[in-house]
């Protein structure tokens, strides 16, 4: 047995490493949640989390998937870990370190709305230093005022902040799903490009992983397909990216010409969604 192992140390891995350095692809952007909910509640929210159920990801999930991962990908260019609000979950520092482990040379971000940035806790910003992972603050327009605060905490803990001012949001939808599903992929693949995994399966976007709150919400019908799971037989790095380019059902329930509106505070309507509500 460890005859083998010590084989496949010295002649298996380094020809998988070398094999894999020439053949396995690069992923250019990956986001997935730490949490569905939100400490905030925003008209509108891209990942529905006004509507959504109080969930954590599992830490252990995480860390089989980001492995997977890399076994499947030379690389991925930028992985944001998202939510809902991230720094609800109180694992947020073990989840930087798994990912940083799996991915040493991936642009790494945790994606946050910002309010609980002063009340983070040592270990997380030592996580966020050591790990070199960089935080994507969310400024929505009642917190304008705090941002230079937020700026100095970062400064200050030496982690990079990355501040965008938002004011404007898309409206997507379209849930009686009579969209032509090709015209609203590639209008929305012209403006973003933003595979979501969640729990060993990668989505086209967050909306298929997703739309089970909608669903639930407002009785809707929007179909929850997955691309690919990552642990299929025959499963390569290449068929990702191809399945990875190509319209799911889910985009019959996207507008091929999404609406913006302004910031403002969720009351759960469909019409906050739903282009034809
Ligand atoms: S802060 Fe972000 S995740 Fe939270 S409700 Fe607003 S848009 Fe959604
Ligand atoms: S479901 Fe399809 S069209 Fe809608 S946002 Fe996702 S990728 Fe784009």
């Amino acid at each position: 047995m460890l005859y083998h192992s010590i084989l496949r140390k010295v002649f298996v891995d380094p020809w998988n490493t070398l094999q894999g350095r020439f053949t396995k692809p690069v992923l250019n952007y990956l986001e997935l949640h730490l949490t569905d909910h939100c400490n905030l509640n925003c008209r509108g929210c891209g990942h529905f989390s006004p509507i959504a159920d109080k969930w954590f990801a599992s830490l252990d999930e995480h860390d089989r998937d980001m492995h997977r991962l890399s076994e499947l990908l030379s690389t991925i260019r930028q992985i944001r870990l998202m939510g809902g609000e991230p720094l609800l979950h109180p694992e947020v520092a073990s989840f930087l370190k798994s990912t940083r482990a799996w991915f040493p040379s991936a642009d790494i971000r945790i994606v946050t709305n910002g309010l609980l940035l002063p009340k983070m806790p040592e270990l997380f910003w030592g996580a966020c230093a050591t790990a070199r992972i960089g935080i994507d603050v969310t400024v929505y327009p009642p917190f304008l005022r705090l941002a230079p605060k937020w700026r100095g905490i970062g400064r200050a803990k030496g982690v990079p902040m990355f501040m965008e001012y938002t004011e404007l949001f898309y409206r997507f939808g379209n849930f009686s799903g009579d969209s032509n599903p090709e015209s609203s992929f590639r209008s929305c693949r012209s403006k973003f490009y933003c595979p979501f995994l969640r729990q060993g399966k990668l989505y086209v976007c967050g909306g298929p992983a997703l739309c089970q709150y909608p669903n639930k919400y407002f009785g809707t019908h929007i179909p929850s397909t997955y691309s690919i799971d990552l642990y299929e037989e025959g499963i390569t790095g290449r068929k990702i990216l191809a399945e990875l380019d190509r319209p799911v059902n889910t985009c019959s329930y996207c507008c091929e010409h999404p609406s913006q509106f302004k910031w403002g505070v969720s009351n759960k309507s469909q019409e906050e969604w739903d282009a034809k509500a």
